[in-house]
């Protein structure tokens, strides 16, 4: 069986056209074969799901109002989140969440908005995607809050938090995205925290065009670079890299039922 990487994470419209074809193209040439791609507007999606359909079946869209934009576009109502969740195109809500480093929208919304999309990911039945940021204590206690029966149905993305919060999605049932960060020398708390999370809940994304790993830091990222943090994760854990092409491709089908055209491309 040929190795089959799933970028968990990526803004491909933030790419221009051009470069964005030859991005899935070097993708799925490396074995990244699956990438979902994140909408961070809501006035966005058509635009995003034309680039998703024009991909299939190698790309899926996922739908959320970014905490950067809350203030801009104001807190979205419930219902019309939950009417996106529904939609055949989307497979997961977000991202959303909370973002106390920039602060680009005032935290009452950026909480509002993240309850929001999580109330609608229970009633539509899709995940949502985390994004959190200077932010731990704040982001256990909405999960914990929101939860049902002690459980929750998503992802914590680009994974820089701390230890306790790591612990709290895991045991919420939640799963924990790796990106690029991992390589990074500066990491060794996220690589400690990481070697110790069970392999059936993690994932691995790029969130490009940001934080290329090493040796690709400092360039404008694309698809095919999250086999750099699948190579450290191996390390860490002490097995394969078809091992965690395979444990992430399983996780992300498990977590994003949806998008399972993406595990089987
Ligand atoms: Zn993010
Ligand atoms: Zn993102």
């Amino acid at each position: 069986m040929s190795i089959h990487y799933i970028d968990s994470h990526c803004h491909l419209d933030h790419l221009e056209e051009d470069q964005r074809a030859e991005a899935v193209r070097r993708a799925v040439s490396a074995g990244v074969r699956g990438m979902l791609t994140i909408c961070t507007s809501l006035s966005a999606i058509d635009r995003v799901a034309a680039i998703a359909a024009q991909n299939k079946p190698h790309v899926a869209m996922a739908v959320g109002l970014h905490p950067h934009r809350v203030e801009q576009e104001g807190v979205p109502l419930e219902d019309d989140l939950t009417e996106i969740g529904f939609r055949s195109d989307v497979v997961g809500l977000g991202e959303t969440g909370l973002d106390y480093f920039y602060n680009k929208s005032p935290r009452d919304q950026q909480e509002e908005s993240f309850r929001r999309h999580i109330r609608a990911s229970h009633k539509s039945q899709v995940p949502f995607i985390v994004h959190t940021r200077d932010a731990d204590e704040e982001t256990a206690k909405i999960l914990k809050e929101e939860a049902i029966n002690g459980q929750q149905n998503g992802v914590l993305h680009c994974f820089s938090s701390g230890r306790a919060l790591a612990e709290l999605a895991i045991d919420l049932g939640m799963y924990i995205s790796l990106s690029g960060i991992l390589t990074f020398n500066n990491a060794k708390e996220i690589r400690d925290i990481a070697a110790d999370m069970p392999l059936e809940r993690l994932l691995i994304e790029t969130d490009t065009p940001f934080l290329a790993p090493v040796p690709m830091r400092g360039k404008s990222n694309q698809p095919a670079y999250v086999v750099h943090t699948a190579k450290i994760l191996a390390g860490l854990k002490g097995v394969s890299e078809e091992e965690i092409a395979l444990q992430t491709t399983n996780n992300f089908k498990r977590l994003f039922p949806k998008a399972s055209e993406l595990a089987e491309a």
